[in-house]
């Protein structure tokens, strides 16, 4: 599976919702899937992932929410990077680059990483998904 790297702050704090109802159940299926195999490989990429192939800010391969959106995502995903010390492209359990993603970004973090995303506010009010994390540590 592909992510693309800021995605790893943001399915451990999904609830529901987001963009579009597709786009919610895209996620929402993702999200089940790590749950079901966290034994799964992932990896970490610095472009769009299956997340954003329902995304309506998609477009011609890239995000495009607006001209300096594209721009912005990629910096979202190299501080990620550089908060988690792992390289583009390199390829992790599921179980352990979620937690390390959990153990290593708190809601400080999420503030200067995320600036802008008009989740954040409630990301930070519902912080990391309890039930994410126990089904992501349930199974060896
Ligand atoms: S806003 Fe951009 S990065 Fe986020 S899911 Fe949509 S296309 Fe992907
Ligand atoms: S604030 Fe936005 S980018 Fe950050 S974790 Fe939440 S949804 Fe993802």
């Amino acid at each position: 599976m592909e992510i693309r790297a800021h995605h790893l702050l943001c399915i451990p704090r999904f609830y529901g919702g987001g963009y579009t109802t597709e786009f919610g159940l895209n996620l929402k299926k993702i999200c089940m899937q790590i749950r079901q195999h966290p034994n799964t490989s992932v990896k970490v990429i610095r472009e769009c992932d299956t997340i954003c192939e329902k995304c309506p800010y998609k477009r011609d391969g890239v995000c495009k929410k607006t001209p300096k959106l594209n721009k912005w995502i990629l910096r979202q995903d190299d501080a990620v990077f550089n908060k988690l010390k792992i390289k583009p492209n390199s390829v992790h359990k599921a179980k352990d680059i979620f937690n390390h993603s959990m153990n290593t970004i708190n809601s400080d973090n999420l503030s200067e990483i995320c600036k802008g995303c008009v989740f954040l506010r409630n990301c930070i009010k519902v912080g990391v998904n309890n039930s994410f994390r126990k089904n992501l540590n349930s199974k060896k």
